[in-house]
This record gives C-alpha cells, sequence and structure tokens, in this order.
C-alpha cells in the first residue's frame, strides 16, 4: 500500500551514508576497528566543549536563542562583518537545504560539479528544479571555465565545493574570485568550505573574506569537522544581507539546539587548541599521503582532511580492496558510492589509526 507523495520523492537522490564502526563489528565479527571513513576529527570534543555542554542541560525545558545571537555575534566579530551577514544551521546541511529552499523553483537550475557533495543534486529534486552538473577537471578539482559557460537565464544557483568532497582539491582564492567574475551579479553563488580549515594554501579564508562585498557570494562553514562536533549538528554561513536574510525567512525558528550552540561558541573561542589539531590532521595527510604513495597507491592532491587514492592494481580493485580492508577493521569510503569508482576516499585519522590501516595494507600485499 503506497501513500500519496510528490512526485518530485522519486528523483531525489538517496544519501548514502558510511557504515558505523558498530554494523562493521557486528558483520564481521570484530571486536575492534577504526573508522576513517566519514570525513570526522579523530579528537573528541575539546573538555571546556564537553563541560558547556553538560553545563546547558539543566536548562533544556526552555527553548535555545532561536537566532543564536550569541554565536552570531562571535562569528561576525572574528570574520569582520555585521551579524546581519552571519546565519547559523542544523549543519551546514542544513543551510545547503535552506538555501535551496529559498532559491529555488521548478523551471530554476542549480549547477554544481560532479563527482561533489551528494548533497547538491538532492536541493535540485527538492525543489522540482533541474541540476545541472559539470564534470570536474582533469586534476579533479572544479572546471570553473566550463561552469561560468553553462550559465544561463535559468540559473538560480551555483554550489562551488572547495575543497571538494570527494576529491580534496583546492580552488584558490583568485581562481574563485576570476570565477565570480564572470557571473552575474545578481545570481547567486555558495562556497561550501566545509573542509576550510584543513587548507595548507596560504590564500585560504579569503574567499570568505570577499563575501563581505559581494552581494551573491555565500560562504558555509561547518562546526562538524576541524571542531569535531558533527554529532551536536551547528554549520554557519557568511554573506551578504540579502543572502542571510532569504535563508533566515525559510528557517525554522529555533533551528539550532541550545546544547549544539554552547558548544560551538565555547569551541569557537579556543582557537589555539583548534589550530594545534588541524596542525596535527595536516601533518597527519601528509605522512598517509607519503606512506600510500610508498606503497604504490596514486593519491588525489588533497586540501582536506581526507584523501582519494587509487590502490595499486596487485591488490586488486578499489571496491575488492574496500571489504578487505572492513573484513581487517579498518572502515574507509568505497569510491563507487562517491562517484569515483576503483577509488577510496580515506579520512585522515591519528598516526595510531594510521597504523591499524598501515598493518591492514600490509596484510594484503603480503597474505599469508
Ligand atoms: N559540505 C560538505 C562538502 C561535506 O562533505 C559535508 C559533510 N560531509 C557537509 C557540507 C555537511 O556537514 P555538516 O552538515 O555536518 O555541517
Amino acid at each position: 500500500m503506497t501513500i500519496r507523495t510528490s512526485p518530485r520523492l522519486t528523483d531525489m537522490p538517496h544519501y548514502e551514508p558510511g557504515l558505523t564502526t558498530a554494523e562493521v563489528l557486528k558483520r564481521f565479527g570484530l571486536t575492534s576497528a577504526v573508522k576513517l571513513a566519514s570525513n570526522e576529527s579523530p579528537f573528541p570534543p575539546m573538555p571546556e566543549v564537553a563541560e558547556a555542554v553538560a553545563g546547558g542541560v539543566a536548562t533544556l525545558n526552555r527553548y535555545p536563542d532561536g537566532p543564536a545571537r550569541t554565536l552570531r555575534r562571535d562569528l561576525a566579530e572574528r570574520h569582520g562583518v555585521d551579524p546581519a551577514q552571519v546565519t547559523v544551521g542544523n549543519g551546514s546541511c542544513e543551510l545547503l537545504l535552506l538555501a535551496g529552499q529559498a532559491l529555488l523553483d521548478p523551471g530554476t537550475t542549480v549547477m554544481s560539479a560532479t563527482p561533489s557533495f551528494s548533497l547538491y543534486g538532492h536541493l535540485a529534486a527538492a525543489a522540482g528544479a533541474g541540476a545541472v552538473e559539470v564534470p570536474l577537471a582533469d586534476d579533479h578539482g572544479h572546471d570553473l571555465e566550463t561552469m561560468a559557460a553553462l550559465i544561463d537565464e535559468r540559473t538560480r544557483l551555483i554550489i562551488i565545493c572547495n575543497p571538494n568532497n570527494p576529491t580534496g582539491v583546492y580552488r584558490s582564492a583568485d581562481a574563485i574570485e576570476a570565477f565570480l567574475d564572470q557571473v552575474p551579479e545578481d545570481l547567486p553563488v555558495l562556497v561550501d568550505e566545509a573542509y576550510n580549515e584543513f587548507v595548507a594554501a596560504p590564500d585560504r579564508g579569503r574567499v570568505l573574506s570577499l563575501a563581505r562585498e559581494r552581494p551573491n557570494l555565500l560562504v558555509t562553514r561547518t562546526f562538524s569537522k576541524a571542531h569535531g562536533l558533527c554529532g551536536l549538528r551547528v554549520g554557519y554561513a557568511v554573506g551578504s544581507e540579502a543572502w542571510v536574510r532569504a535563508i533566515d525567512t525559510v528557517r525554522q525558528p529555533f533551528n539550532t539546539n541550545a546544547l549544539a550552540q554552547a558548544a560551538a561558541i565555547e569551541s569557537f573561542r579556543r582557537q589555539s587548541e583548534l589550530d594545534r589539531r588541524v596542525r596535527a590532521t595536516i601533518a597527519a595527510r601528509a605522512d598517509l599521503v607519503a606512506d600510500l604513495q610508498g606503497e604504490g597507491w596514486e593519491v588525489v592532491p588533497s586540501e582536506a582532511n581526507f584523501v582519494l587514492a587509487l590502490p595499486p592494481p596487485a591488490l586488486g580493485g578499489g571496491a575488492a580492496v574496500h571489504r578487505a580492508l572492513l573484513e581487517r577493521g579498518v572502515i574507509v569510503r568505497d569510491g563507487t558510492s562517491l562517484g569515483c569508482p576503483g577509488r577510496l576516499r580515506i579520512s585522515v585519522g591519528t598516526p595510531e589509526e594510521h597504523a591499524v590501516f598501515a598493518g591492514a595494507r600490509a596484510a594484503l600485499m603480503h597474505p599469508r
């Protein structure tokens, strides 16, 4: 028996989350596993953040601060913008969905790259709009020239994922600015910077500063990755007042919960500890890349907290390696479900987690 639903549901791409550690332990009869699959932080929330969350429990009978005023003010101060240029969401996923809701109509289109973050396709389908998905350039980064050339009167939203998930490739602020110069001034562009903190290039952050003066630009960031708070769901966006107003018009009044706000406020104030963690991740990324390359893996240059890698042919195809790693308690992401068949997306973990991964690779290379 079916129920009456929108025909749009048929076009809705299915978001495929990675396997949980509990699922893998059960399925393969293991007692331990390392998870390098969902681009999470390997570091638990800072102790002061955990305290702030615990401290917020006693007042959960009250609604949270609907517009997240304190967090908006702190974010605005740090980024040198007016609080009216900042909005906060239930993860940056929510901000993306709200952007779709606020901007798209049937007959309009949203342009993004492919392969890129799967949620972008969802926005178009949810609104009954069209999706224009532009294949990545040969270096696995956005083909900004082709994207600019494909803009037409139906284009209502352009999304750029920088660094791009699942490839990790970063486009410089100069490249983004040159692209923006080719976009009509009233055509909204959203730059998804979920992985911005892990960018080692010196121009990191400059795109967000462009959002101060460009009326069509919105930059989204998240507390899920570098801050390690994905379980609480907080993301934010910085852009023009017009962009922020559009999102605030469609968001539900209490979209970020009180504990999430308390955690984000505390974590954002602890910049030096955040920097230390980010530096550790960037160093671990370099070590992981060197190790994989040393064993014959082809690794796409990444500025994110994950790498996309092609196993050497001797190990078998990506899907086979994915399965063999799971059996040995190492959870990475099979590129097949991310539009990168044959490759694996591996999140950067701690040196200890990398050692377990290296042990599993050695076992695959030299089966007894
Ligand atoms: N953008 C990109 C590119 C992502 O990879 C993710 C998470 N996987 C998100 C946005 C959403 O993150 P969150 O909703 O946890 O902020």
